[in-house]
């Protein structure tokens, strides 16, 4: 799970892309988590009632083939099987110390999520004694959906074949885009031929939902090469595509350039072009048959095809967040592990809980975070947030819903409010509004 600074609302709305994160992805924002707060969880879990929202696992591995150049996330692509080893040793320590506390104990997962950095860079055997152990301790027999990130160029059928074995049912693969020279000057350790012959060995597997990801403003992405990689996508006809518009954090090797010649915006496309492409894959891929479940993802058979991480996630599961820079949410507390490998691992070995920061939030700024998060599939549900918290969204909210109705992004369906595709596809630049006041001008990482 990725970090995220939130803009002030005038620089979202330009066109240049600028430095900084765009998308929001948790509330409150990162900025408010504090060290004040963190021994908040250790009580928590350690209080003598069971939680009781539906409980989920991700789990991050930090290590990748090469680094990015739009990278945000912390990984490491120097590390050796030593490090590798104890790495995985200490993530089983900390869900072993989880599933001690009175809060998780005889619980079960849900969802399960491997994400990074890239799971698949770890080995068929690495995985196979990670996962064995993983379920010795919490037992995935009640896991309705285990998601495992990849990137192409790391598969091979037999790891392919193990990752199935240990029950994966949710195959995401980063292919980002089809073209080898855009693949080659973004640093993306793979190339296209490595994504069809994955693609070819998991189809043939026979996993119930593959993803390919896509990311809209690659360096040098252009029309032409943007509208060859969505007609690659529908013929290659994944269960679920998933497209992000590319944003520039501060992080990224594309910034540090940024930096170092003086630019203030970033040498991608601006934001009304990934939107236009996003909204052109959109309508190619509904031609296809698929439907549009959010800002970011088109799935071939909504009846069948879900994505159970991120609809828990968005209705306030609680998730065990595993692994250095892991998020985590248990019991309203909002908390991020340790950010340096090392130093996550020292402190696990010495049995200390390796939590960074931590935010024990309040009954509002729950209501607050799952409106957020659930605008973004395009729909929120009146009754649920009436139900849940006992708040009316269009009368709390009433002069953001009248003047979206006004400006023509929001229409109001029965008992939903449905943001019109335009709107939806710049979702991350509305949400900013429902924060509360001292909220606003968060910016930070
Ligand atoms: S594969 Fe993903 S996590 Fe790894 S460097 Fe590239 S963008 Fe970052």
């Amino acid at each position: 799970m990725s970090d995220s600074t939130f803009i002030k609302p005038d620089y979202q709305t330009e066109d240049e892309t600028k430095a900084g994160n765009y998308f929001v992805s948790n509330y409150p924002p990162f900025s408010f988590w504090n060290d004040e707060d963190v021994p908040c969880v250790n009580s928590m879990i350690n209080s003598p009632s069971q939680g009781t929202a539906p409980l989920g696992i991700y789990y991050h591995v930090p290590f990748c083939r090469k680094r990015c150049h739009f990278c945000y996330f912390k990984v490491y692509t120097d590390k050796n099987s030593n490090d590798v080893r104890r790495y995985l040793s200490a993530t089983i320590e900390e869900l072993r110390t989880y599933s001690e506390s009175p809060y998780l104990q005889g619980r079960k997962p849900k969802f399960v999520y491997f994400g990074g950095g890239t799971p698949s860079y770890l080995s068929a055997q690495q995985l196979t004694e990670l996962t064995d152990q993983m379920k010795a301790i919490l037992p995935w027999d009640e896991a309705e959906e285990v998601t495992f990130e990849c990137e192409p160029g790391t598969l091979s059928e037999k790891k392919l074949s193990v990752i199935k074995e240990f029950g994966v049912t949710r195959l995401s693969l980063g292919v980002e885009n089809f073209n080898d020279h855009i693949l080659g000057i973004n640093g993306r350790a793979h190339r296209s031929k490595e994504v069809f012959r994955a693609y070819e060995f998991a189809r043939g597997l026979g996993f119930d939902n593959i993803n390919i990801d896509l990311i809209a403003g690659m360096l040098e992405e252009t029309d032409e090469n943007w509208s060859d990689c969505v007609d690659q996508v529908v013929d290659l006809s994944p269960d679920c595509v998933t497209i992000y518009q590319m944003e520039v954090p501060f992080n990224t090797g594309i910034f540090k350039n940024m930096k170092e010649e003086g630019k203030l915006s970033a040498p991608v496309a601006d934001w009304p072009t990934k939107r236009r492409w996003v909204a052109e894959a959109y309508e190619k891929l509904e031609k296809a048959g698929y439907t549009i479940t959010s800002a970011y993802t088109a799935v071939k058979n909504p009846e069948t095809t879900k994505f159970i991480y991120r609809d828990r996630l968005w209705s306030g599961a609680d998730m065990v967040g595993l692994g250095v820079s892991s998020f985590g949410h248990l019991g309203g507390i909002h908390y991020q592990n340790i950010t340096n490998i090392d130093h996550y691992c020292d402190s696990v070995e010495a049995k200390k809980a390796p939590v960074r920061r931590a935010l024990m939030t309040q009954e509002e700024e729950r209501f607050i975070r799952e409106l957020i998060l659930q605008w973004k599939l395009g729909r929120v549900d009146k009754k649920y947030f009436q139900k849940k918290f006992g708040i009316s969204v269009t009368e709390r909210f009433s002069l953001i819903i009248t003047k979206w109705k006004e400006n023509g992004d929001l229409i109001e369906e029965g008992d939903y409010l449905v943001l019109i595709r335009d709107a939806l596809l710049r979702v991350d630049s509305l949400l900013h509004q429902f924060f509360l006041p001292h909220h606003q001008d968060a910016r930070y990482v």
